[in-house]
C-alpha cells in the first residue's frame, strides 16, 4: 500500500472526543502527514466516534458505509467509543474499515497505521485499560484562545443507562505536575482559558491516594499559572461536588462561576433506578450550599426524559427541579437504550410520543427560564473572552458563566478579555457594546 500523505478527521460527540482528535491530529502531523478538510482529499480518513446515543452511532455507521466509492484507495480508521463498544464486529458491519482503535489506545495510532500500510491487513486495538504514556502535549488545537485539557479519563460510577464505563474504562487521573506543565505551555502560547476535562472531574486523584491531591487541590495549583485567566471544568457528578470545591470557586480568581451539575431526573425513584447514588433531596441540599457559598453561580444540567417506568408525576418532578434550580445551560434528551448497559435489560416502555412530549415541555420551560435570565442581564456589564468574528462581522465570545455574547468591535480585540454592556438579546445570544466597565462575574 502507498505511504499516505494526507489525512482527514471527523469528530463526533463530547469534548473528550474533540481533545482525543486534537491529540491524534498532532501525532499524524508529527509523522509528516498533511491535514485536509475535504474527505475526498484524504489518504487516511479517521472517524472519532461517539456511542452515547443510538442516533450518533447510526449517523456514523451510515457515513462510513457510503465511503470507499472514490477511485483512490483510502485507509479508513474508526476510533472512539463506538470502536470500544463494537470492536471487531465493526469489520463485519463496515468491510471498508481498515483499522479500529479504542479510546484507551490512541497513542498507538502511528504504529497501527504503519501496520496497515506494510501488511495490508486490518488492525484492531481496543484495550480496556488506559495507556498512561499518552503525550497530551502533541495535541494540535484549532482554537487559539481556549483549550481543553484532560485531567482524568474513564468513569467508575456505572449509571445504568451509560456506556462510558465500558467504553472508556476505569478512572485514571493524570499527574498534577503534567497538567500544570500543559497549562504553562498553553499560557506561553497565548491561551487565556482552559476547560479541565473528565467524565467526572470531581473524582480527580481518588484513584491515586499516594498523590494526596484531590480536585480542589489541583484547582489551587492551576490558579497560580500566570496568563490563564479562566478555568472551567466538566463534567461533574453531583455526589462528588464538595464544600472544598465550592469554596475554591468562590476564592480562586481564575475559576469561572459556572458548574455543570447534572441531575438527570427529578424523581428519587428514577434516580435510584439510574444508579445516580443521590436522591432529589440530597441534590437540592448541594445546590443550596453551592448557591450560599457562590451566590452568583450559574448551573448547567443534563436531563434524560422517558427513562423506563417514568410516570407523568415523576416527570413533573423533573419540571419542578428545573423551575427551582433555574439552570442556565441544559442538555436535554429522550432515553434511548444502549447495548451493554444494565438498563438495556428493562423494557423501554415509555412510548416515543410521550418521550417527545416530555422533551418538548422541558425545552419550553428551559427557554422561558433562559429568557427571564437574559432579561436580568439587560444594562449589566459582563466580562467576555473575545473568540472570533461571526459571519456578520460582529465579535463573538462567552461570559464567565458560558453565555454567548456578540458585539461590534475590532479584530485586534480577538483573544482579549473585554467588558461588554448588554443591551438586548436574540434566541440564546446576548447583544452588547464594548465599554470601559469594572469587572463583574456574570
Ligand atoms: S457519571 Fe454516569 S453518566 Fe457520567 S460518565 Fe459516569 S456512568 Fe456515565
Amino acid at each position: 500500500m502507498d505511504k499516505p500523505k494526507t489525512f482527514f478527521v471527523r469528530t463526533y460527540g463530547c469534548q473528550m472526543n474533540e481533545l482525543d482528535s486534537e491529540i491524534m491530529v498532532g501525532q499524524l502531523l508529527k509523522r509528516g502527514l498533511k491535514q485536509v478538510y475535504d474527505e475526498k482529499e484524504g489518504d487516511v480518513l479517521l472517524f472519532n466516534t461517539c456511542s452515547i446515543r443510538d442516533l450518533a452511532e447510526r449517523k456514523v455507521m451510515g457515513k462510513i458505509g457510503q465511503l470507499g466509492r472514490s477511485k483512490k484507495k483510502q485507509i479508513i480508521g474508526v476510533t472512539g467509543c463506538m470502536a470500544m463498544a463494537k470492536k471487531e464486529s465493526l469489520f463485519r458491519k463496515l468491510p471498508n474499515v481498515d483499522f479500529v482503535i479504542g479510546t484507551n489506545n490512541i497513542t498507538d495510532l502511528g504504529a497501527i497505521l504503519d501496520n496497515v500500510i506494510e501488511t495490508g491487513q486490518k488492525q484492531l486495538k481496543t484495550n480496556d485499560q488506559f495507556e498512561e504514556n499518552l503525550d497530551y502535549l502533541v495535541a494540535k488545537r484549532d482554537d487559539k484562545h481556549k483549550a481543553h485539557v484532560s485531567i482524568i479519563r474513564g468513569c467508575d460510577k456505572f449509571c445504568t443507562y451509560c456506556v462510558v464505563p465500558y467504553t472508556r474504562g476505569q478512572e485514571v487521573s493524570r499527574p498534577p505536575e503534567d497538567i500544570e506543565e500543559e497549562l504553562r505551555l498553553l499560557a506561553d502560547q497565548g491561551y487565556k482559558e482552559v476547560t479541565l476535562l473528565g467524565q467526572n472531574v470531581n473524582s480527580y486523584g481518588k484513584d491515586k491516594p499516594e498523590w494526596s491531591e484531590l480536585f480542589h487541590d489541583l484547582l489551587y495549583r492551576l490558579d497560580k499559572v500566570d496568563g490563564i485567566e479562566r478555568i472551567r471544568f466538566m463534567t461533574s457528578h453531583p455526589i462528588d461536588i464538595t464544600r472544598e470545591l465550592m469554596e475554591a470557586i468562590r476564592d480562586l480568581p481564575s475559576l469561572c462561576e459556572f458548574v455543570h451539575f447534572p441531575i438527570q431526573a427529578g424523581s428519587s425513584r428514577i434516580l435510584k433506578k439510574m444508579h445516580r447514588i443521590y436522591t432529589k433531596e440530597q441534590y437540592f441540599e448541594k445546590v443550596a450550599l453551592l448557591k450560599e457559598i457562590v451566590p452568583n453561580v450559574s448551573l448547567g444540567t443534563d436531563i434524560i426524559v422517558g427513562f423506563p417506568t417514568e410516570t407523568e408525576e415523576e416527570f413533573e418532578e423533573t419540571l419542578e427541579v428545573f423551575r427551582e434550580v433555574r439552570y442556565s445551560v441544559a442538555f436535554l434528551y429522550t432515553y434511548s437504550p444502549r447495548k451493554g448497559t444494565p438498563a438495556m435489560r428493562w423494557k423501554d416502555d415509555i412510548p416515543h410520543e410521550v418521550k417527545e412530549d416530555r422533551l418538548h415541555r422541558l425545552m419550553t420551560l428551559h427557554e422561558e427560564i433562559s429568557s427571564e435570565e437574559r432579561q436580568k442581564l439587560l444594562d449589566q456589564e459582563v466580562e467576555v473572552l473575545v473568540e472570533r468574528k461571526n459571519r456578520d462581522g460582529q465579535l463573538k465570545g462567552r461570559t464567565r458563566c458560558w453565555k454567548k455574547v456578540i458585539f461590534p468591535g475590532d479584530d485586534a480585540l480577538i483573544g482579549t478579555l473585554q467588558k461588554v454592556k448588554i443591551h438586548g438579546y436574540n434566541h440564546q445570544t446576548l447583544l452588547g457594546i464594548i465599554g470601559n466597565y469594572g469587572r463583574i462575574n456574570m
